[in-house]
């Protein structure tokens, strides 16, 4: 049934109600209810029908109301009854449980029956209806009168108070609590609770509500076997218990009647036609007797109370939904933002601290390319769970979407409680994931923010620090600091300008010398990317080729620098080479040994001129396809360099798998190198592993001349850095050319080159 009938259900009871309350003797208010029911249920024809006569009937045209037929009807033997001129109706018969053998009946045409729901609700406004009926029949005295009709008018106020508590939305448990306080009202008793059967557990019952139980013995009805006690006979008989003589009825709590409980009764309570609770109510009053009445209230208002609690779980539900992620169950951004809010005003009123983290993982994206959506959410889940077991209960976790998730933290006591935190999440997430039977790796990148007092927003701030710790490095945290938002902001404008860049173009390469370290002479250069942005003027490409790889256009603009580099190289006589960078996306693409081969051929380089640089993390991906295309390379007469060597994973396996010429030493080896300081047996080592594969050992980042003169000594092949050069544009190399001299050094400050040439004449 959708939600929208369950609480026009329960509305409609209480509507009901509220409709019979009003006759003022049995038959009209028969006959009232009768009318009610049948509308309500599109019933064309309806009757009440008591010890073998019928009460009253609507819908049939008079003097022709099938008596025998809707006695049938009443004892369940008759499901369709023939309706003259409109069709077969199929029937419907609930007892009105008011003591006597009453029963209503309805017949609708056309459908396949009422429906379990529309019985349960026929059968509440059966009982209702009887409550009524035997009200007006049995008080027959003024008082009786006006104390029954107070009942009514205070039951009927209850349930519509239950019901605005639902509409209201509020918390499952006000409503449990607000229907046990509405019981004990209603009757006048001091002890209410409300069992349910645990729905981990159907063995065993729980108290979800209560009022009046000592403190002392709330611990021994908090849970216990399904049958125990008068609520439990309830839930198990499926039927009103009444424990007049509280003591002498079997099978009550030895505790409770210890404390001198007189009388008991319990009523079941239903979730879509099956007992899913009881409501009981107690009196300590020696004089307690639970008299037709009352039992019938209280029958009733379960019965009411059924329809609330399964209108209540219906919105608890929809809430729930409406305000949590559904792949994690983590609260989602619209309830984080509320909770941040409140938090923050906590904060200003008390005078406390709070912190936002803002977590997102680092290379998500590509385990969702590579693996699939499928395990891009299984992933997703797993981190959930991991963060949402490190966090405090009174904490929030919260994902955000994609692969973001904040955390707030309240009361914060220190500023390093934060930073701990921040730690032990980046510690979890560097344990392996096995997603669909494959073990992966995962970082994280924090940003974190501390909040209170000021105004500002700490979700934003703690993205800006989160954007900070990525371009960091990642799997690191970092604390939100003002100025954070500038550089972001710029970076953001950055990212979005050069989509603008890819279209009109706005890439120039310029070139960096290698020199051939004993000679002096430059064998080759480097083709080195720049971006000409037309306000901020040449852009390194450590600040967007990153960007273009995870965007994908660094495979565009990688087969423009190469045509643009082999075409320059042309120019320079030969045997000059040109160095190219290739990106790990352009590895992985499958036509790359023919589109080079074809662009040798447009721009007529020789194929032995061009030196591709490739680094250890592009090799890595997809190895075996790599090693096929490097093959395929080479047999066209391509060199091929191991970039940034010793930065990586420095693998031997690379150096023998792949069909290598140059090893390129990373610039922070030779950083430390000629300083007197500086431990040179890294770079050493790396120049040996280069000798014994037979490569071309080439040191990048030479600045000064005493790494120039130890790397020498070393014995290492090639060198590039700013001592020879830095790298220039196309106009500037061709001058370089020409005007180079015999030896690089041969140019250079008296003091450096006597040093130097006296070096190498040794
Ligand atoms: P890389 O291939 O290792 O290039 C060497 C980098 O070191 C260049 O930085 C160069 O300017 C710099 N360098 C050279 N000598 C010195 C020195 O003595 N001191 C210092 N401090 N730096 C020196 P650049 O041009 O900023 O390029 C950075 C990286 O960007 C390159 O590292 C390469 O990985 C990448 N890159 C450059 N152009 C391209 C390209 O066309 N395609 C791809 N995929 N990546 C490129
Ligand atoms: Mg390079
Ligand atoms: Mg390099």
């Amino acid at each position: 049934m959708s939600t929208h009938a369950i609480s026009w259900s329960t509305e409609q009871l209480t509507e009901f109600l509220a409709a019979i309350s009003v006759f003022g003797d049995e038959e009209t208010a028969a006959r009232g209810g009768i009318e009610r029911a049948a509308e309500s249920f599109d019933a064309e024809v309806g009757a009440l029908v008591r010890a073998g006569s019928i009460v009253t009937s609507v819908g049939f045209p008079i003097g022709r109301v099938p008596k025998r037929e809707l006695l049938e009807a009443a004892k369940n033997r008759l499901p369709q009854l023939e309706l003259p001129g409109v069709g077969a109706a199929k029937t419907i018969s609930v007892p009105l449980e008011d003591g006597s053998s009453a029963r209503m009946i309805l017949a609708r045409v056309g459908g396949d029956g009422f429906a379990p729901e529309e019985v349960n609700v026929l059968g509440g406004m059966a009982r209702i209806l009887g409550l009524a009926l035997g009200m007006l029949r049995t008080f027959d005295s003024e008082r009786a009168l006006r104390e029954s009709l107070q009942k009514r008018q205070s039951l009927l106020e209850k349930s519509a108070s239950i019901q605005s508590a639902i509409s209201r939305r509020v918390p499952l448990q006000e409503v449990l609590e607000a229907i046990t306080d509405a019981a004990g009202e209603l009757l006048g008793d001091e002890v209410v609770g409300l069992r349910m059967v645990d729905p981990d557990d159907p063995g065993m019952v729980k108290t979800v509500a209560s009022r009046g139980v000592p403190p002392t013995l709330l611990r021994t009805i908090e849970s216990n076997q399904v049958g125990e006690g008068i609520g439990g006979r309830a839930i198990v008989e499926g039927r009103l218990v009444v424990a007049q003589d509280y003591a002498r009825t079997p099978g009550t709590l030895s505790q409770f009647a210890q404390l001198g409980l007189q009388a008991a009764m319990a009523a079941p309570v239903y979730e879509k036609g099956t007992v899913i609770g009881s409501l009981v109510v107690a009196s300590y009053d020696p004089v307690r007797t639970y008299k037709e009445s009352d039992q019938e209230t209280l029958l009733t208002f379960a019965q009411h109370a059924s329809l609330a609690l399964m209108d209540a779980k219906t919105v608890d539900q929809m809430l729930h939904q409406a305000l949590h992620d559904g792949l994690t169950g983590l609260p989602n951004r619209a309830l984080f933002l509320d909770r941040l809010e409140h938090a923050l005003a906590r904060a200003g009123r008390e005078n406390s601290a709070l912190a936002v983290l803002f977590l997102d993982l680092d290379r998500f994206k590509g385990v969702n390319d590579s693996l699939g959506h499928a395990a891009g959410d299984e992933l997703l889940a797993e981190v959930a769970r991991r963060v949402a077991a490190l966090i405090r209960a009174a904490d929030t976790a919260a994902r955000l979407g994609g692969d973001e998730f904040a955390i707030l933290i309240e009361d914060l006591t220190e500023q390093r409680d934060a930073a701990r935190l921040a730690t032990r999440i980046l510690e979890a997430l560097r344990h392996p994931f096995v997603v669909e039977g494959e073990e992966i790796f995962v970082t994280g990148s924090i940003g974190i923010a501390l909040g209170g007092g000021r105004g500002d927003d700490p979700l934003r701030n703690a993205d800006f620090a989160m954007y900070r710790a990525k371009s960091g490095g990642r799997d690191c945290y970092e604390f939100f600091e003002e100025g954070m938002r500038a550089a972001v902001v710029e970076r953001l404008e950055l990212e979005s300008d050069f989509k603008r860049a890819v279209e009109r173009e706005e890439f120039v390469l310029h070139y960096q010398p290698i020199v051939e370290l004993e000679t002096g002479s430059i064998s080759g250069l480097e083709a080195l990317l720049r971006w000409e942005h037309p306000a901020r003027g040449l852009v390194p490409p450590l600040a967007f080729v990153p960007l273009a790889e995870e965007t994908g256009a660094i495979v565009s603009i990688g087969r423009w620098v190469l045509r643009e580099a082999c075409r320059r190289a042309t120019t320079w006589e030969a045997p000059l080479i040109v160095s190219v960078n290739l990106s790990a996306r352009q590895l992985q693409q499958p036509d790359l040994v023919d589109e080079i081969a074809q662009m040798l051929a447009d721009t007529a380089l020789d194929p032995s001129r061009l030196m591709l640089e490739l680094t250890e993390t592009a090799l890595m991906q997809d190895s075996q396809a790599a090693v096929r295309k490097l093959s395929s390379l080479k047999q066209l007469g391509i060199r091929l360099a191991l970039d940034d060597f010793g930065t990586g994973y420095s693998s031997l396996g690379y150096l023998q798998q792949f069909p290598l010429d140059v090893l390129k030493i990373a610039k922070p080896f030779v950083d430390g190198l000629g300083s007197g300081s500086g431990e040179p047996a890294l770079a050493q080592a790396i120049i040996e592993l280069g000798r014994t594969f037979q490569l071309n050992v080439v040191a990048e980042g030479i600045e000064r001349v005493e790494q120039l003169v130890q790397l020498r000594t070393l014995g290492c092949d090639g060198g590039q850095g700013f001592l020879f050069s830095k790298p220039c544009d196309a106009d500037s190399v061709d001058i370089l050319l020409r005007q180079r001299p015999a030896r690089f050094w041969d140019g250079w400050a008296p003091g450096s080159s006597v040093h130097l040439t006296s070096e190498s004449a040794a």
